[in-house]
This record gives C-alpha cells, structure tokens and sequence, in this order.
C-alpha cells in the first residue's frame, strides 16, 4: 500500500501497519467446527423391551408393567421392530451394519429412571461409518455419521410450581430411541440446519419416526468449537442443548460460534461445558463444566444377549426401503425436467411429493404444477401452519384448475382468486368460475369494444405511443384488464391492441 508522502511520514508509516496489523487481527478467519447428535423416537407400537404401548396423551403410568418400571428379577426382552427400524435407517444413511452389537448399561441416578440404568449400545452399536449428502449454497457437501445405536428413552418429570412436589410419569420409559451421531464434518449453522433437515426427511420417507422437534420426538445437541483456518487441531468444544427447532439449531449455532470468536479475539480461553440455548434471551448460557461431567461406568448389559444380524436380514430390510429423498429428487430431474432447485423443495417431503406427482399425472406439465405448489399452495399451508396432509385443496382439483387456464376458461390472474376460494370452501374450480362468472373473455369482438372505448379516452397516451413510447403498451393492457376485472384473455388484448394502436 502507498502512503501519500507527509512531514511526519515515519508516524504514518507505523500507524499503516498498525492498522494493517489490527485488519489482519479482527479478520482472522475462524472456521467452525461442528458434530451433531440427534435422538430419533422410533415410531414402533410397543416399547424396546416390553410389550407396553408408545402411543402418548395416555393418563400418567398406565402404560407400565414390571419390566420398564425396573422390577428386580424382570428381564428385558429386545423388540424386532426397533432393529428393522435402526437397520433401515443404517441402510439409508450408507452406514456398515455390525454383524454382532451389545446393549450396555449406562449408569446414573435420577427419579425419571426406574433401574438406575439406561440400556444403551455403547462399544459396539449397531451401525457405524455412513455418510449423507447435503446442499448448501448450491453446493453438495458430504457429512459422516460415526455412529447409530439404539437405546430406551427415561421417564418424563412433572412439577407442580404450587406445592413442594414434583411428580413422574413412566410412560415414555422404554420408548426406542435411536441416536445418530455426526462425524464433526459440518463448518456453518447454515450447513447444520441443511443437514438436520435431510435427516428429519429421510427418517420420515422411511416412516420409522415422526420427526417432529417442537414435541420432541426428533431432537439435536450439537458440539461446536472454532479453530482458525488452516489449522488441523480442533479447538476446546461446548455443547449446546435445548435446540428444539430447526430455527433454534441455526440460531444457537450463530450465537455459540460468535461467542467463542469473541472471546478468543479478547485473549480469552474456551471452557469446556454445557450450555443452554434460551429462545427467549436469543444466547447460550453456562449450565455445567465438564467437571461435572458423568462418569456412566458402561458395562454389557448382563440380561441382554449379543444382537447377531445376517446379512438375509439385511438384504429383506434394503429390498423394504423406499425411495429415498435423494433418489427422488435426481428422478424428478430427470423424469420431469424440474429444476434442482424445485425438485429438491418437492421431495423435500414425502407427502408433498406425491401430492406433486399425483398431480402432474392428471395434468402433465410439471413445471406449471411445480410453480403452483411452491407458490400458491405452500404459501397457503404455511399461513395455515398446516402440512400437505392436511391441504384444503386435493391434487386433483389443482389439477382441474390448471386445465380451465390452460384451455383459456381464465386467466392466470382469475385463477389466483379462484385457488383462494377453492382453498376457503373445498369446491371444485368449474364451480367457482360458473358461480362467480369468471369465465375469461375470449371474444374478440367484446374486446374490441372495450380496447377502443380505452384508446378514445386516453388520447395523450394514444399519441405519446404513436410517437415511439412503446412501454405504453403495459399501461393500456392495464386499462383494458380493469375495465374487464382480470377477465379479458390478455393474449388477445395485446395483438389487438397492438393492431389498434398502429
Ligand atoms: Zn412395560
């Protein structure tokens, strides 16, 4: 850099390079470094080692018996469902299957936990090394699962703010879990949420868990540390906890990221500990240091005899997977010449994907179902807060809606209002376009009319566009759509315009 020459150029020398040297400080780039571990509720009938029921709203301990209320001398007995439902989601996320896992036991004291022990996998899960593939900023970045294992989730504890009390409700004891840990692979909150979202889709596409996180059934910790770029050792990590949305995850993560950054810019040393995400307070705060950490004193679960899988097993459960949210995707590509950027948005869900296909299959031009699914009916189910289940419009009204504009029966514009009120009352689109006289006006003549009663009205346009302002031409269509409310087909209007006004 060149200094304009001064009096006192020794002074602005140094001060240039100390302001070069302060840039260079504050600049230093941080890279983060972030592994996730979610807890995914297995959506099985009965609980991982007893016969008792999952289903939840049950009155409190009704759905117990001596097994998951941790009675001396009951023994646990594994249910196969939960193994299925892990394999597949090993299967899915490219993970090698053990050929023979343990249950262990994980060791602590708290009223919510009847045995005194959790039964988790430990040394030897059932499935580890897989990977999946995310997309951020247009880009494919490919995040490691270290490891998938099984495990019983603990009871629920209940207090009661009036009276000195707190209350506890085993039903959810021994409900499947699974964890699914990511390898530390993910360098942005941005690339977090991307990747809790593919796994949420594809949990769901395999049916094996409702993903919902506001609930908890779906739910994410996250370890993040920073390093500066460049550097191979990874820095001192925090764990965050209480991230029960896919807006908190980001949040939390942008927080947690910048808190450390500052804090080493300050001289400052990260602590090793847990910390809380609170929404309200939009920051991460200090719930214990890690030496506080537990110590679960892991050993085999005597009771439990090793989990021995052949690969037949394994063959029947990948020949039950369905297509997955990736292989959907590149299908909708190619199949139906989408975008990446439409099919992913479609296959993001496996309900919303088909309720695309079912529609492009009575109305076959995907990308006229694809703008209208992205836009208008997204656009309405978010301001509902409802899901694709639960759309007020069918695939196959959509579908008779786009055959009235595309046989000219009304305009794009018309058919806006028509959707709304296909939305609002459930009929059908002919319907509403009879009732409400909708029907887009084709005949030319009635055109004409209107087209040369707006060119006797507006003389000085008519001259200014004579005179070679050919944007004009938008402010008569303009004219001629209001005088015809959005009815008039403006194809029409504008060659015969075009005709009139030369
Ligand atoms: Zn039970």
């Amino acid at each position: 850099m060149n200094h304009p020459a001064a009096p006192n150029g020794g002074i602005a020398a140094s001060l240039g390079q100390a302001t070069a040297y302060q840039i260079e400080g504050l600049a230093m780039e941080f890279e983060p470094v972030i592994g996730l571990e979610v807890h995914a509720q297995l959506k099985t009938k009965t609980k991982i080692f007893c016969g008792c029921s999952t289903s939840f709203g049950a009155p409190p301990n009704t759905h117990t018996c001596p097994v998951c209320l941790g009675m001396p001398g009951v023994l646990p007995v594994l249910n196969k469902k939960v193994v299925d439902y892990t394999l597949r989601m090993a299967l899915a996320t490219n993970c090698e299957i053990a050929p023979e896992s343990r249950f262990a036991r994980k060791n602590y004291f708290y009223p919510d936990l009847p045995k005194g022990y959790q039964i988790s996998q430990y040394e030897l899960p059932i499935a580890e090394h897989g990977f999946i593939d995310i997309e951020v900023n247009g880009g494919q970045q490919r995040i490691g699962i270290t490891r998938i294992h099984m495990e019983e989730d603990a009871g629920k504890l209940g207090h009661d703010p009036g009276r000195p009390l707190s209350m506890v409700d085993f039903n959810r004891t021994g409900v499947p879990l699974i964890e699914i840990v990511s390898e530390p692979d993910i360098r942005s909150a941005e690339a977090a949420g991307a990747y809790l979202r593919q796994l949420r889709s594809i949990v769901r596409y395999l049916g094996i868990c409702d993903g919902n996180l506001e609930e908890g059934s779906f739910r994410c910790d996250a370890n993040v540390s920073i390093r500066p770029r460049g550097e191979e050792k990874l820095g001192t990590r925090t764990e965050l906890k209480n991230l029960n949305s896919f807006k908190h995850v980001e949040k939390a993560l942008l927080y947690e990221i910048s808190r450390q950054k500052e804090t080493l810019l300050d001289g400052g040393k990260i602590v090793q500990e847990t910390r809380l995400w609170d929404p309200a307070k939009n920051k991460t705060a200090s719930m214990r240091g890690k030496e506080e950490a537990h110590d679960y004193r892991y050993f085999p679960d005597p009771d439990l005899l090793p989990l021995v899988i052949d690969s037949q097993w394994i063959q029947s459960i990948q020949k039950s997977l369905p297509e997955l949210p990736d292989q959907k995707k590149k299908r909708f590509m190619e199949q139906f010449d989408l975008p990446s950027y439409d099919a992913g948005l479609l296959t993001s869900d496996r309900e919303l994907a088909d309720y695309f296909e079912a529609c492009v299959r009575r109305f076959p031009q995907p990308k006229t179902v694809s703008n209208w699914v992205m836009g208008s009916l997204l656009g309405l189910l978010n301001a509902q807060d409802k899901t694709i289940a639960y759309s007020p419009v069918s695939p196959q009204n959509l579908a008779r809606l786009l055959e009235l504009i595309e046989a000219g029966v009304i305009s794009g514009k018309i058919a806006k209002t028509v959707f709304d009120e296909m939305a609002r009352t459930g009929n059908p689109a002919k319907q509403i376009v009879a009732e409400k006289g909708l029907v887009q006006i084709t005949d030319t003549d009635a055109i004409d009319d209107v087209v040369a009663r707006i060119i006797s009205s507006n003389p000085k346009e008519v001259e200014a566009y004579q005179n070679g302002k050919a944007k004009l031409l938008g402010f008569f269509v303009g004219q001629v759509m209001k005088e015809t409310r959005g009815k008039a087909n403006p194809k029409l209007v504008n060659e015969i315009l075009k005709k009139k006004l030369a």
